[in-house]
């Protein structure tokens, strides 16, 4: 059987003008048995062409949304943005949405989905959110290593990834968050905190939302249950 190709959004850096991305990335795909592609930030007009030849799509992690993108100006704590990035990223979750593909956000991913779809964004948790006491989501924690517990909502899909777990611990890296959810998606996980961790859309096919990095895991059996699912129905 022919092997899903899934193409994975790269961090662009401005000045030195190169491409990267974390290998963690790639491995997980290959580990759930897709063939990943390096997506390069092609005219908007050659997008439909790409994302025909693709059969899933991981928005990676990376820096912090442009708050125009969802019509905020920025707040003093809001980190660094990658404008180049934003544009292509939104342009393409434009057309992959429009192609039906199956969709993986993580992190950063996570929330330019939400924001691609409507939503809105927490520019910098520990001076916005004011609906509880906040968790430390920059862990200093290694990378592989579960910091903080995640409530899953059961029957979503990313319920269905840890079949007779409620609860799971997961690493975190972000002082960005959902704040208001895009019309037609639902939280799938949240934090002790109330901060949402994971968000799906309830009709598109398959696009789910992760603000962990289940990537980081692809070398623990027991964690690799989402790229698992997510390349099973890119198939
Ligand atoms: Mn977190």
């Amino acid at each position: 059987m022919k092997k899903p190709l899934i193409g994975i959004t790269q961090n662009y850096d401005e000045n030195a003008m190169s491409y990267s991305l974390a290998r963690t990335y790639v491995e997980s795909v290959k580990k759930a048995g897709g063939l990943p592609v390096l997506l390069t930030y092609v005219k908007e007009e050659d997008l439909d062409e790409l994302v025909q030849n693709l059969d899933g799509v991981v928005f990676s992690g990376g820096p912090d949304l442009e708050p125009a993108l969802y019509s905020e100006e920025p707040v003093p704590a809001l980190g660094g943005i990658a404008p180049t990035r934003d544009n292509f990223e939104m342009a393409l979750a434009k057309a992959v949405i429009s192609a039906g593909k199956p969709i993986l956000g993580i992190c950063r991913g996570c929330q330019l989905m939400n924001v691609a779809c409507g939503g809105t964004l927490y520019q910098d948790l520990p001076s916005q959110y004011k609906e509880g006491d906040l968790l430390k989501h920059v862990q200093s924690a290694p990378r592989w290593h579960g910091s903080h517990s995640v409530e899953l909502v059961p029957g979503t899909k990313l319920a269905k990834c840890f079949p007779g777990e409620t609860n799971i611990r997961v690493n975190s890296y972000h002082h960005q968050a959902i704040k208001d959810l895009a019309p037609g998606w639902k939280v799938s996980a949240k934090a002790p905190d109330g901060i949402i961790e994971a968000a799906e859309s309830i009709e598109y096919p398959f696009l789910m939302a992760i603000q962990w990095h289940p990537e980081t895991f692809y070398d623990f059996n027991n964690f690799d249950s989402v790229f698992k699912k997510f390349i099973e129905v890119c198939k």
